[in-house]
């Protein structure tokens, strides 16, 4: 029998996150994510396979689609093939596992669902339905923003406007 304790396999880099891969078979893959504060796993879909996330340790927000929500220890996320997903840590370490299958497992990154907070440059990923004038608040330093469109990507700009609603609680 294999085992492992995930506590083990906790790994942090300040580059950026770090993904371990303690079981991998002919179905499933299973997977440890672990996030320094901020870091994140930007906008991406696995055009076959399914994919379940649990929360070991920590709080950040979790994007699936048009649905932003804030997650934290304990929580278990399932996102369906072909689905766009991202994940950005809060202000504390984020351990996540994610069990996909069938393998293999094929990705599709696209990396234009996210912004740079001119304030704190944060680099926040954002749902598929964000639009060119889009009022959002910056997670990290919570300075308001408006997120213009520009060659398909997103660049914020400081606004007085206020959004309609916090995305970050
Ligand atoms: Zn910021």
């Amino acid at each position: 029998m294999e085992t492992v304790k995930i506590s083990s396999l906790e790994e942090f880099s300040v580059e950026k996150y770090l993904k371990v891969n303690p079981f991998k078979t002919d179905k499933i893959i299973f997977n440890v994510y672990n996030f320094k504060p901020w870091q994140a796993l930007h906008m991406h879909k696995h055009p076959d396979n399914d994919e379940v996330f649990y929360v070991v340790d920590g709080e950040g927000i979790f994007i699936v689609h048009d649905e932003e929500r804030s997650i934290s220890e304990n929580s278990a996320i399932y996102v369906p093939a072909n689905t766009l997903h991202s994940i950005l840590a809060g202000e504390n370490d984020l351990v996540i596992i994610s069990v996909q299958g069938p393998t293999p497992v094929g990705s599709m990154l696209m990396d234009n669902f996210r912004y740079g907070c001119p304030v704190c440059s944060l680099d926040t990923p954002v749902t598929i339905n964000t639009y060119d004038g889009c009022l959002t608040v910056c997670p990290r330093c919570n300075i308001k923003l408006k997120l213009k469109k520009i060659d398909g990507r997103f660049e914020a700009e400081e606004t007085k406007e206020s959004p309609p609603t916090i995305a970050w609680v």
